[in-house]
């Protein structure tokens, strides 16, 4: 049999190369910026189209290269960066893999311009494929220009993959991000459809952040720094009050070097416990200086990824230097610790005595009541006169009673049937669960997820109708966003405007808010519209969504949220009645259940186990 292995040839192997290394517009981003920081550039350009599928270019005023050098950038494993395996351990650039540039030219049409200090005449090179299509010399400035056209255009799958512009835009943002806030002596414009988004002058490291995140992280951040022979760990952190739902802001770099590390991450967290609500996250900006040799950032091939050689001992370091910088905040001896005030099912405090349950009087003591006075309302529930006769309380219920539910939510041949709900049969559990009682049973409702199902049924139907809601007029409230948020607030402002919100665009990231939907606190604006975004975006990643339903979804789960607070008898048979007319009174729009009934059956069972 005759021999079949072959070698791929390489547009086929850089192709499958740039599978790994190009997965969409922002990853030649991030390699064409890295390109231009490690070639010592001191100003860069950031041009794109259409959220890069069409056109990425990047302009550094940095080394340029050689006419044989710009000829070879394009080949597999070809670098300037490292020459032996030991080099890897000494890393000191942004790059060293020699992938980049083949990869992009495998999958898009490439023009690179480029010049070196000494030479007069620079050199032009076109690609298309991985093929050469043109080189010559050119006059072009001192530096690199490269344009990168139609991304995946002779890989449709790929391209047909790529998400709406204004995902893929973010994606850019966040990598551009990561270059900018460590290179903060670089000057940074970045332009998409001809509109300026960035316009950065060197700066400290702290003025980098507010030009990009704005000037309200003047005060929301705290110095952190410590700096030790083997390492520094320098940066900043958020003061606890302005910790959000919404991840997006939390980076670690390590020599230059943006990185991801939810070990790490942890440390900050931990740093942070009973400081901040456990659904939130601080902001961080960490910057890890060490030894290249202590570091290994040779696991992933977009190398986010980062291994130190001693990871205990820099999770220690981080978080120290944060509990440092709390404490010279005096965050952390101030802390207020938010009792919860309506019920208490921890354990009695100390000296209570434990008494027959039976005990007490059980018809005027309402536990729901605030306590009087200034006694606890555990030593009014103990200074109840003593019960006789509390046998009378396990009697049989006479039969009239029994087959006379006092609530009744109707079943499949009682759609029409009427609703009886008595505030005496509805109770409150946890402030997160409405128990009432029902024909077969004990009803138990998970509040938000009801609350999720009936604003979803409602504001789906008024963006679908273009019915204005009523709105309540704020005085005018300012909210600011990172830049990707804003952008995206931007692009649904009719729709919000349509559920109620009235915002204006101040500035670049700043909003007006002079109206919201009924029911909304003005405090609560900025988290709520955060939450909100993060749901969007979350589901634009991760559910195949349209705009109307993913808006309504988003609106209704973050405003669900603020839900879980104790309710009025009457609030809750509100709520009970909107939810059993609702179009889906089982399910939130998410699939979850929203009910329960714990039939006589089941408390038997669990009674006889
Ligand atoms: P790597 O950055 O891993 O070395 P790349 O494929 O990104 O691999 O680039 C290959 C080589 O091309 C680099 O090592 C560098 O010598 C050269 N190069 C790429 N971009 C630039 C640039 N903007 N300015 C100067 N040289 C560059
Ligand atoms: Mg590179």
């Amino acid at each position: 049999m005759a021999d079949i292995i072959q070698l791929l040839p390489d547009s086929v192997a850089n192709q499958i190369a740039a599978g790994e290394v190009i997965l969409r517009p922002a990853s030649a981003v991030k390699e064409l910026l890295e390109n231009a920081v490690d070639a010592g550039a001191t100003e860069i350009n950031l041009i794109i189209k259409d959220a890069g599928k069409t056109l990425i270019q990047v302009v550094d005023n940095g080394s340029g290269m050689t006419e044989r050098d710009a000829r070879m950038s394009f080949e597999r494993h070809a670098t300037s960066k490292i020459k032996q395996a030991n080099d890897l351990f000494a890393i000191r650039t942004l790059g060293f893999r020699g992938e980049a540039l083949a990869s992009i030219a495998a999958i898009a049409q490439v023009e690179m311009r480029t010049r070196r200090q000494e030479d007069e005449l620079g050199t032009l090179i076109e690609l298309e494929g991985s093929r050469v299509k043109k080189q010559e010399n050119c006059s072009c400035s001192v530096g690199t220009s490269i344009q990168v056209k139609n991304l995946f255009f002779n890989v449709p799958a790929r391209r047909s993959f790529l998400k709406t512009d204004t995902a893929e835009l973010k994606h850019i943002v966040d990598e551009f991000f990561r270059v900018a806030l460590v290179r903060n002596n670089i000057r940074f414009t970045f332009h998409q459809n001809q509109k300026i988004l960035y316009q950065l002058a060197p700066s400290t490291r702290k003025q980098r952040v507010i030009a990009l995140f704005g000037s309200s992280y003047q005060e929301r951040l705290m110095n952190v720094e410590h700096v030790s022979e083997a390492m520094s760990v320098t940066g900043f952190i958020g003061k606890p009050e302005f910790a959000r739902k919404t991840k997006g802001e939390q980076y670690f770099f390590v020599n230059g070097r943006y990185i991801r590390h939810p070990y790490l991450h942890h440390s900050v967290e931990k740093a942070y416990r009973e400081l901040i609500p456990h659904d939130t996250v601080p902001s961080y900006f960490i910057y890890i200086e060490t030894d290249p040799g202590t570091i290994d950032i040779n696991i992933h091939p977009t190398k986010t990824e980062v291994n130190f050689m001693d990871n205990k001992v820099i999770y220690a370091i981080i978080r120290a230097a944060i509990r440092q910088t709390l404490g010279l905040h005096n965050i952390i001896d101030t802390i207020n610790f938010d009792v919860e005030k309506s019920l208490d099912f921890g354990p009695p405090p100390p000296g209570y005595e434990v008494k027959n349950p039976f005990d007490i009087q059980p018809t005027d003591f309402n536990p729901f009541e605030q306590s009087r006075g200034n006694k606890t309302t555990i030593e009014n529930y103990r200074s109840r006169k003593p019960v006789t006769g509390w046998e009378k309380l396990f009697e049989k219920p006479d039969k009239e009673a029994d087959e006379q539910p006092a609530v009744l939510i109707p079943d499949e041949d009682e759609k029409t049937g009427e609703f009886q709900l008595l505030k005496e049969n509805v109770f409150q559990f946890h402030n997160r669960y409405i128990v009432s009682m029902v024909k077969t049973g004990l009803m138990v409702i998970d509040q938000q997820r009801a609350q999720e199902r009936i604003l979803y049924d409602r504001y789906l139907e008024q963006i679908r109708q273009q019915s204005q809601v009523v709105q309540q007029e704020l005085f005018p409230m300012q909210v600011s966003f990172s830049p990707g948020d804003a952008e995206l607030l931007n692009e649904i402002m009719g729709e919000l405007n349509i559920l109620g919100f009235h915002l204006n665009k101040l500035g670049q990231h700043t909003f007006v808010v002079t109206g919201t939907p009924s029911g909304i606190a003005e405090t609560d604006l900025q988290p709520l519209l955060e939450g909100f975004l993060q749901q969007y975006k979350r589901n634009i990643a991760d559910l195949d969504l349209d705009k109307s339903t993913n808006l309504a979804r988003s609106l209704s789960r973050s405003l669900a949220v603020k839900s879980n607070r104790r309710l009025h008898p009457e609030e809750m048979i509100h709520l009970i009645s909107e939810l059993f007319s609702s179009s889906v009174p089982e399910q939130t729009p998410d699939g979850k259940r929203i009910f329960t009934v714990i039939t006589q059956e089941n408390i038997y069972q669990l009674l006889n186990r």
